[in-house]
């Protein structure tokens, strides 16, 4: 049966489950083969060499394709090879506005890599027609936007902002990887491209590094599948096989992703060693009506800064059950320090200006009990207090 009319949870349960005629596998299988016998001369299964198309990786390509409402979708070897696919779009003197609140990673690509060939980019904060409308120039080619941003959770009017890129001639870029299509489709709202880092939510579970990339409209979709073959950071077989495994439960997850942050951010902004909370779905949250209004749920990451930058490192060396690591998205919950990890390679003016600073940490909720990782956050934090103080004594 086709699946495009069922509601999204019911298409990611069945995700690869009706593609196989011939056993009736309830897993799609894992095809290892990069080549593929031709019928007679002229003549092809559709299939000829996996760089260009592999049945796996292809009903995860539909599949994303379709729930992000684009016309096809690509799978990557990571985030990073998605967002370099998509860059190969641009070349000697093109111009890209960027979100001033960026991935490390995708700086650093825009900055130290597409700058050699002569595609420069401007930040600024895309919520800000005025900004918007000044970081424009007539070379600009696209707008890159995440909303919301990482860590300080930025919100950008999606609908708005898609539709000057529209009335300007450039693209619209979308990177979806913190609320997945389950909470938010970009290309809805007037988007162009999305790009999931799919190592994250997708995924779900910690275990695969992968990118998505889907675009709407037929001519974009043709130079998308010609550079995705041409420049060949694709997805193998086990890991397309993995990601769509882990896709199966996204809403399940999400749910809880989204329950458990709601609940923990709701503790921390009520901690008196608490500075402040960054999560969309608090009301005093800026953006929190737009948020509301082009998403249906949050994501399960927020910010949160300490009162004192003295808490952070022994805050790290308690937690327990939350695990000091990099990255987002699993099940389980991870903490960063945005300053010297994930945006290490954004310039320190630009940190500043947007607020990561060293009071700052980045909770990945997991799906975990909320009152065992409640536990252990408290637990942490007061432990640092305590060598706070006892610090103080030793040395006042
Ligand atoms: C992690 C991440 C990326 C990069 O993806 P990888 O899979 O690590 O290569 C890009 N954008 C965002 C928002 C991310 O969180």
């Amino acid at each position: 049966m086709s699946l495009d009319n069922l509601r999204i949870e019911s298409r990611l349960a069945q995700l690869g489950s009706q593609e196989e005629p011939v056993t009736g596998a309830v897993s799609f299988p894992v095809y290892q083969a990069t080549a593929f016998r031709h019928p007679k001369l002229g003549q092809s299964t559709g299939f000829d060499y996996a760089r260009t198309k592999s049945p796996t990786r292809k009903v995860l390509e539909e599949a994303i394709a379709q729930l992000e409402s684009g016309d096809a979708g690509f799978a990557c070897s990571s985030g990073m090879a998605a967002l370099q696919t998509i860059f190969a779009l641009f070349g000697q003197g093109d111009h890209l506005i960027v979100s001033l609140d960026l991935y490390g990673g995708t700086y650093r690509l825009l900055e130290r890599i597409m700058s050699r060939f002569g595609v420069t980019a401007t930040y600024v904060d895309t919520n800000d027609l005025d900004a918007l409308e000044s970081g424009w120039k007539p070379n600009t080619k696209a707008i890159v936007i995440e909303t919301p941003t990482n860590p300080l959770m930025m919100i950008t009017d999606l609908e708005l902002v898609c539709s000057w890129a529209k009335k300007k001639g450039i693209l619209s870029i979308v990177d979806n990887t913190l609320l997945t299509p389950f909470f938010q489709r970009p290309i809805e709202l007037g988007a162009d491209i999305v790009i999931h880092s799919a190592t994250k939510y997708l995924g779900g579970h910690n275990d695969v590094l992968a990118g998505l990339i889907v675009t709407k409209g037929k001519e974009l979709s043709e130079e998308m599948a010609f550079l995705h073959n041409s420049i060949g950071a694709v997805l193998g077989p086990q890991d397309s096989w993995l990601l769509m495994r882990g896709m199966k439960t996204l809403a399940l997850r999400m749910e809880r992703h989204q329950e458990n942050a709601t609940k923990i951010a709701a503790f921390l902004k009520a901690h008196p060693q608490v500075e402040s909370v960054y999560y969309p779905a608090l009301p005093d949250h800026p953006g929190h009506e737009i948020q509301k209004r082009q998403s249906s749920g949050n994501t399960g990451i927020f910010s949160f800064k300490m009162k004192d930058a003295r808490y952070i490192e022994p805050i790290l060396r308690h937690i327990k059950l939350i695990a000091f690591a990099e990255s987002l998205g699993g099940v389980e919950s991870l903490m960063t320090y945005p300053a010297v990890q994930t945006h290490a390679d954004i310039p320190e003016a630009i940190r500043r200006q947007v607020g990561v600073d060293d009071k700052l940490l980045r909770y990945s909720v997991g799906i975990e009990h909320a009152d065992d990782l409640i536990a252990d956050l408290s637990r942490a934090i007061e432990l640092a207090h305590k060598e706070i103080e006892e610090g103080e004594t030793v040395h006042g």
